[in-house]
């Protein structure tokens, strides 16, 4: 690895700003803090990272707002770092244009699990790589997109056409999460008028159909007050 990846880290409370710090130079990672929005802002600009990690709860400014700016100009890869209340913001910030979100308290391996992901996703942007078009695999679990094709350990699964949709959508995002509304404007469209109601009808079929235990999904997973989140695939694990 010649060229190291640089994250900024815009996170204000001391102790956390070092433990990320830690956690990401032991893997090669270049970071770059800044301890409030202000100062995040002006990195964002000029030392041009190739993911920014953000706290919503900074003293100077809103963490959303933060976002809503940098989207202006960047589609730089950010990862909101949240407390476990804030779901409103958490649903607000993914709106806005936030990648992902992982949730204090948490430990290395989910925060370089949710990194690689967020890298992963935004290089297969830049360089057009298909690979949302290739089939998604998953311990067993099989959907082909170009085939319209769901097989479980060999057996197909027959889906409606909205399930297709939902779950093709999750798959091919795999590893991140999915607001409520943003799935339900890919299924509904921008003016449904669909509560969460339907989509929680929907996904529920969902996994009766594709899980071994829909009680204790291994493919589908929910982010309580946020949205849904599909296990990554085998192939980039
Ligand atoms: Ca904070």
């Amino acid at each position: 690895m010649s060229q190291s990846i640089r994250i900024l880290v815009i996170e204000d409370e001391k102790n956390i700003q070092s433990f990320i710090a830690s956690v990401l130079t032991a893997q090669h990672y270049h970071v770059i803090s800044a301890l409030t929005g202000q100062e995040g802002l002006s990195q964002a600009a000029s030392a041009a990272p190739d993911l920014i990690l953000l706290d919503l709860g900074l003293p100077d400014m809103d963490g959303v707002e933060i976002i809503r700016r940098i989207r202006g100009w960047s589609a730089v890869p950010i990862l909101v770092i949240s407390a476990r209340a804030q779901e409103d913001d958490k649903v607000q910030a993914l709106d806005t244009g936030a990648d992902d979100y992982i949730t204090k308290p948490f430990g290395n391996s989910e925060l370089l699990a949710r990194i690689r992901t967020a890298l992963r996703h935004s290089s297969a942007i830049q360089t057009g790589d298909a690979q949302v078009f290739r089939p998604y695999r998953c311990r067993g679990l099989c959907i082909d997109f170009e085939k319209r094709l769901v097989t479980r350990d060999g057996r197909e699964i027959h889906l409606t056409q909205n399930e297709f949709k939902i779950v093709s959508l999750l798959a091919q995002h795999c590893g991140r999460v999915l607001t409520y509304d943003r799935l339900i404007t890919h299924v509904w469209g921008p003016y449904s008028e669909n509560d969460n109601t339907i989509l929680r009808v929907n996904m529920a079929n969902i996994r009766r159909k594709i899980e071994p235990n829909p009680a204790e999904p291994i493919y589908l997973f929910t982010e309580i007050g946020v949205g849904y989140r599909m296990a990554e695939s085998d192939e980039s694990v």
